[in-house]
């Protein structure tokens, strides 16, 4: 079997594709994180949650799927985030998602005020 590799490099370069990069500074640009549970780049840092477990920024979605993942739903539950490193599990009392109870208090975060990456993220949040 001979692999045929074909280099079909493209030997013209075409002008005008600039690089241009926003010169905001952003908390996005001055903090690199990367999620503790999928290591993707955490692009929004301000809404990022603290893993209980490492300490380590992870992904408020990715935190989400991690506690769906522990906990088991029932019927018309639904795990929401109450606030403050907290999430919970909420029921509706009803099919149209008016009023609900919150059935279990599920707090995340732990030592929020101890971690480093979000000490650094604080710290540029204010010198900008
Ligand atoms: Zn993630």
């Amino acid at each position: 079997m001979s692999r045929r590799s074909s280099s079909s490099s493209r030997g013209r370069r075409r002008g005008g594709n600039r690089n241009n990069r926003n010169n905001r500074l952003s908390v996005a640009d001055s903090v690199k994180l990367n999620c503790s549970h999928c290591g993707k780049e955490i692009r929004h840092p301000h809404i990022a949650l603290t893993n209980p477990e490492n300490g380590e920024p992870i992904h408020f979605d990715c935190a989400l799927q991690s506690i769906g993942e522990k906990e088991k739903l029932g019927e018309r539950e639904k795990i929401c985030y109450l606030g403050q490193g907290s999430f919970g599990i909420i029921q509706y009392s009803n099919a149209s998602n008016r009023s609900f109870v919150v059935k279990k208090r599920i707090p995340y975060e732990r030592n929020e005020n101890t971690v480093s990456w979000r000490k650094t993220m604080r710290y540029n949040l204010d010198g900008n």
